[in-house]
């Protein structure tokens, strides 16, 4: 991009712009100008150019209570936005970088980051309760009044510009269309990279996806990369199994119409005595006990992609001394700065169906309608493009 456009005349400096702020729990959200500061040593502020919306939006949105209940805030976690500003000691990004945010910390020099094994971030992962990622509580966003406004999992994406950490970022081609791009910040790669680090699913396996949201279907197209014979979807809502059949699933359960049979049984006879994976997708701590029950003694892998921070959760204690495995997976398994661009890539190959999770596409002022439409489960991911008029 052209170093003397308008678009770089804020550098270094406060921006005004648009952003749209959870204000009380349960309320829609409320568009209003705001102040964006510069960026910080280590971090880099970002021009929103798309946005989606993901349950973990929508679930915060809620919580009123606890240490994650946090208002005036900015939602918002699945974005991609070009570099507008860079604070000092940030290698690796220029002017105009189409990138990715990510809610799950990459620092890539801790242990946990230089091994092979899972992704956690032992630097900075374990807090998810400060605004920005190095400087604790300290929030990049004034209102009008001049107050703070809270940041949200270091990313804020429901701004049109906001402030993310290195640690928080992943550069990406600028060859797959941003509206496909979007789609790897959270839910979609989460799903694909389930199936293929966390479960490590091998060709000719069979698993059931609890929960057909974009997450689950995520599972299901991860899960059909890899070979999987039979891919079982479960959902309450029956529209979900048509677009369940574009992402590989096989066959599909509505836990409405089992009558007194239990979910876990039918899956078991559908698999020929249980599957050898199984996801839940939902982050209801009911469907995780069954999604446990539905895999094969012996070796069954379960893997808990839904979040409920408030549950406690039971599982069989037979199941697991009988050698089956259960494990959470944050974003997937995923280390972002190595793994989205290689999901990128894929795309670009035509070889990842990500077209089929884009269900709508609204402009950033009806984010509220785009709130109803993933709560009424009519949408996958809809699209909020920031500039459309
Ligand atoms: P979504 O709302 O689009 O999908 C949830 C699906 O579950 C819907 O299709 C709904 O009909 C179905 N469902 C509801 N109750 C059910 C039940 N009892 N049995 C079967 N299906 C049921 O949500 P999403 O965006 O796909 O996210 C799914 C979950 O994943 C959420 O809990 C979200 O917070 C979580 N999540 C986790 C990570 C992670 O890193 N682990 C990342 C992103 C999202
Ligand atoms: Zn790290």
């Amino acid at each position: 991009m052209d170093k003397t456009s308008s678009f770089y005349s804020h550098e270094g400096k406060p921006i005004r712009c648009k952003a749209a702020i959870c204000k009380k729990a349960g309320e829609p959200l409320v568009i209003e100008e705001i102040h964006v500061h510069p960026p910080q040593a280590y971090e880099v502020r970002i021009k929103i150019v798309c946005t989606t919306l993901c349950h973990t939006d929508l679930a915060f949105s809620k919580y009123d209570s606890g240490p994650l209940a946090r208002f005036p805030r900015i939602l918002g976690h699945e974005a991609v936005g070009l570099v507008e500003s860079i604070g000092e000691h940030v290698d690796g990004f220029k002017h105009g970088d189409v990138v990715l945010p990510v809610f799950h910390p990459h620092c890539e020099e801790c242990r946990d980051c230089k091994s092979s094994k899972g992704n956690w971030c032992t630097r900075f992962a374990e807090d998810l309760v400060s605004n920005t990622r190095r400087y604790g509580m300290a929030s990049r966003f004034k209102d009008s009044m001049g107050e703070d406004i809270h940041h949200f999992f270091f990313v804020s994406s429901f701004s049109e510009y906001t402030i993310v950490d290195i640690a928080h970022l992943v550069k990406i081609s600028p060859e797959i269309p941003v509206d496909r791009a979007v789609l790897l910040s959270c839910g979609v790669s989460t799903g694909i990279g389930a199936a293929w680090r966390t479960a490590d699913i091998e060709e000719g396996s069979t698993v059931a996806v609890f929960g057909l949201g974009a997450v689950g279907l995520a599972v299901g197209e991860g899960a059909r990369l890899r070979g999987a014979a039979q891919i079982i979807g479960i959902d309450i809502n029956p529209d979900k199994f048509a677009i369940g059949k574009k992402f590989g699933f096989t066959d599909f359960v509505n836990p409405t119409l089992c009558g007194d049979k239990k979910i876990s049984e039918v899956i078991k006879e559908i698999a020929g005595g249980g599957v050898d994976y199984s996801f839940e997708c939902v982050g209801i701590t009911s469907v995780l006990s069954e999604a446990f029950l539905s895999t094969r003694t012996g070796t069954g892998k379960t893997v808990a992609l839904g979040i409920n921070p408030a549950a406690p959760t039971e599982l069989d204690s037979f199941g697991l001394f009988r050698g089956k495995h259960v494990c959470g997976s944050l974003f997937g398994g995923l280390k972002p700065k190595l793994d989205i661009p290689i999901l990128v890539d894929r795309y670009l190959k035509k070889e990842l169906n990500l077209d089929s999770f884009i269900t709508h596409e609204l402009k950033f002022e009806d984010i509220n309608k785009a709130f109803d439409l993933l709560e009424k489960g009519k949408s996958l991911r809809c699209i909020l493009w920031m500039d459309k008029k």
